[in-house]
């Protein structure tokens, strides 16, 4: 599927659930959000034949979000029904680890390609501040399981954060001397949950790009994929770091991506309101399901606007305030 702006759309996020085990304080407001009613939630079949529609139009790469998806139980079920669709090149989760241990073996069984853990801080104690109560533990444990899964090329990503988290850049960095990982820091967007005052918090990607640069010389690696994700090795280590710049550098002009939300809508841009419905379709016809996909594609706007101040509103957000968790990142 090529866009209006000549841009190859190859790549669905599938969120799986509004619902959560931590309350992430930039991603959940404390006490919570209004969750969808489980009726309103696309089944594993759904979410089937809308994948199995989209692949029929050229996507390749699916990845399962949340909420957190590992909060639904039988997710394995889910990856394996999806991994025989014909055409389906990877396959991937983003998580925040905390169940992963106990999932990772069958996760890799079900035919998962990668996992991405969400991962803001290597202290317990404020990695409990930031996630309102989480264990640092689990998460770790969970790394390690599912390295030892053989669920390699495993993505950790941090959320960078002035005051919060910066003096940890070299810690996380250092996680990939000897651990065959992507460390990716990703710059701190602006959404209706503003725990963090944005202006106070923002650090860009490139100021912990030259924070990384003081353990060795940083050769980029070229991943011949589109990436969001500037990657480089740092001399002498075995994984990798990334660095994510939605704010500094965006990267809408390759953006690839569509996001399909727990309750079947298609979002064409994670900063823009526009939405298609898919549930009715979904019922309908796989060809009805995949003429609304294309009608999708074609509302893609440009880029996001989270620069332009005056589009914002008092979040820095266009109109529709949401939050992380509704679509998945
Ligand atoms: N629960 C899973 C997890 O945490 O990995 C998946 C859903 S979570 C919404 C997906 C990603 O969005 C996480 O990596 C999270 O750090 C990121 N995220 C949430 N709010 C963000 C924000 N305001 N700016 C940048 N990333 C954000
Ligand atoms: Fe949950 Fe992920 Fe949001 Fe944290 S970032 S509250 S783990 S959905």
């Amino acid at each position: 599927m090529i866009d209006k702006f000549n841009r190859k759309i190859n790549y669905l996020r599938v969120s799986v659930t509004d619902r959560c085990n931590l309350r992430c304080v930039y991603c959940m407001p404390e006490q919570g959000i209004v969750h969808k009613q489980p009726a309103d939630i696309l089944s594993f079949e759904q979410i089937y034949k809308i994948v199995k529609a989209a692949i029929g139009l050229g996507i390749e790469k699916v990845r399962i979000t949340g909420g957190e998806p590992l909060v639904r139980k039988d997710l394995p079920l889910l990856i394996r029904k999806l991994r025989v669709i014909d055409g389906l090149k990877e396959i991937c989760l983003t998580t925040n680890g905390i169940y992963l241990s106990e999932y990772a073996a069958d996760l890799k069984s079900a035919g998962l390609d990668r996992i991405n853990v969400s991962l803001d801080s290597l202290n317990s104690s404020r990695f409990q501040e930031i996630t309102r109560g989480g264990s640092l533990d689990a998460v770790l444990k969970g790394i390690d399981t599912a390295l030892a899964e053989g669920l390699s090329a495993l993505k950790i990503n941090v959320v960078l954060l002035k005051d919060f988290n910066s003096d940890e850049v070299l810690d996380f960095a250092s996680l990939t001397k000897t651990k065959p990982l992507q460390v990716r820091f990703i710059e701190y967007m602006p959404t209706a949950t503003n725990y963090f005052s944005y202006d106070k918090s923002f650090f860009s990607a490139q100021t912990a790009k030259t924070i990384c640069s003081s353990l060795g010389e940083l050769a980029p690696v070229d991943s011949r994929k589109i990436e969001a994700a500037r990657i480089f090795r740092i001399k002498g280590f075995w994984g990798t770091v990334g660095f994510i710049s939605p704010i500094s550098q965006p990267f809408c002009a390759s953006c690839n991506k569509l996001r399909l939300t727990s309750d079947g809508r298609l979002r064409v841009c994670l900063h823009s309101a526009k939405t298609v419905n898919l549930r009715e379709a979904v019922e309908v016809s796989e060809e009805k399901t995949a003429s609304l996909i294309r009608e999708a594609v074609f509302l893609k706007p440009h880029s996001h606007n989270l620069r332009e101040k005056d589009n914002l509103d008092e979040f820095g957000f266009e109109k529709d305030n949401f939050s992380m968790c509704q679509i998945g990142g």
